[in-house]
């Protein structure tokens, strides 16, 4: 166990910093690393850990599977993977589902069906307008659509047909939109970007575009859905229906899964249009539907509506009493805290040496997304930690 930072320097690719400490142990909000320090997880796996760690349900609801079938390719039908699946369709508003085992995956696959979508139904039109700040996965084609030049800059052509536009202005999309759009992309509540919470009626303003215009909006749900937003989609909220979604991330409690999902007039695949080997195999659609259920009769997804009100009035008050503090933004158990400068990072390290785990998102935007079954006095007691942390940068 020991030397793992200089292990791995030694061996892997390099793609990113990781925060100096290895994590070998959770339970529920609670982790530990490997010198025994403990912490509370506000990062849960970047939003994916929904009911916590080690959770009994669902580590039996994964061995059971594992004992029974871990896997089998599509070519042929499984149990799990129809549950998952009615449970999706029945608990959203679209029709069918497709699963693979990643957010990048499932935003492919949103892509794949757009341009088929548009190319059968908007005179070959295949393009896609996204925003700038948002992101929705690293492979070539998902990298082509976030809107973080740097991050598909060093690779050569992008996959063409992405437009760009600001997020939360609804008079660029418009001008962006011509007769080669197929689809409009968007994140509900920009994560990645910084925890960026749209005009109240932005959604709904984007919806009656695309349905002015005959085209399709999809909503990247990777990290909004799955109860996350205290609501099991973000979209609901607005109050307004996507022709396509993807989820991932919290999907199946963090073992690894992917969807995308689409109403029956956007679903054109064939067969032979797209597949994949583990996509939806019988081990990660088991713990996917045990986690729906936690959510939907386990009283998870209550929990994370309370507890998010909770956080947004905890982190809210902080603004009064710290001059580093300039306010608060999120949905449900995802929440940014604003600074005044860029010390997001010293407030993160700070956290951690004092037992909170929380994601520098921005320079000056720190993310919390603890696990939806956090409690009321885990969020005070994280909240007191980042308010002494707050104290002690601002009298250094
Ligand atoms: N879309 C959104 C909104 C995300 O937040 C992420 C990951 O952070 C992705 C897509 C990519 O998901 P993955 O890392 O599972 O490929």
């Amino acid at each position: 166990m020991s030397n793992i930072p200089t292990r791995e320097a030694a061996i892997h690719m390099f793609t990113g910093r990781r925060v100096p400490i290895t994590l070998v142990r959770g339970e529920g909000t609670r982790i530990w690393d490997s010198d025994g320090k403990e912490y509370l997880d506000f990062i849960a796996g970047i939003s994916s850990d929904t009911l916590g760690h080690a959770d009994a349900g669902l580590a039996d609801a994964i061995s059971e599977q594992a004992r029974t079938l871990i896997h089998v390719s599509n070519i042929f039908y499984s149990e799990p993977q129809i549950e998952l699946g009615e449970l999706l369709i029945a608990n959203s508003a679209l029709d069918r589902v497709f699963f693979c085992n990643s957010g990048a995956e499932a935003n492919e696959a949103a892509i794949k069906l757009a341009r088929k979508w548009g190319i059968q139904n908007r005179d070959g039109g295949y393009e896609i307008i996204s925003t700038n700040n948002s992101f929705h996965g690293r492979t070539l084609t998902t990298v082509a659509a976030t809107g973080t030049a740097a991050y598909r800059e060093p690779f050569g052509p992008p996959t063409p047909g992405f437009v760009f536009v600001n997020y939360d202005n609804i008079e660029q999309l418009r001008e962006a939109t011509t007769t080669r759009t197929a689809a409009i992309m968007l994140e509900p509540v920009q994560g990645e970007g910084g925890v960026n919470v749209p005009a109240s009626d932005y959604l709904q303003q984007v919806r009656a575009w695309c349905d002015e215009q005959g085209i399709l909006l999809i909503l990247d749900e990777i990290q909004t859905g799955m109860g996350r937003a205290g609501t099991l989609w973000a979209y609901e909220q607005a109050g307004i229906e996507p022709d396509i979604m993807t989820s991932a991330k919290g999907l199946a409690g963090g073992v690894p899964i992917g969807a995308v999902l689409a109403k029956e007039h956007a679903s054109v695949f064939v067969p032979g249009d797209h597949g994949s080997t583990f996509g939806g195999n019988p081990l990660a659609t088991a713990a996917g539907a045990h986690v729906m259920h936690r959510l939907l009769e386990g009283g998870v997804l209550e929990n994370a509506k309370a507890r998010g009100k909770q956080l947004q009035r905890r982190l809210a008050s902080l603004e009064d009493r710290h001059a580093l503090v300039s306010g608060e933004r999120g949905i449900g158990l995802l929440r940014g805290l604003e600074l005044e400068s860029d010390m997001a990072v010293d407030v993160a390290n700070a956290a951690r040496e004092a037992g909170l785990l929380v994601n520098p998102v921005r320079p000056d935007v720190v993310r919390f997304m603890p696990p939806l079954t956090v409690t009321e006095a885990e969020i005070d007691q994280a909240v007191d930690i980042v308010e002494a942390v707050l104290d002690s940068l601002e009298q250094s």
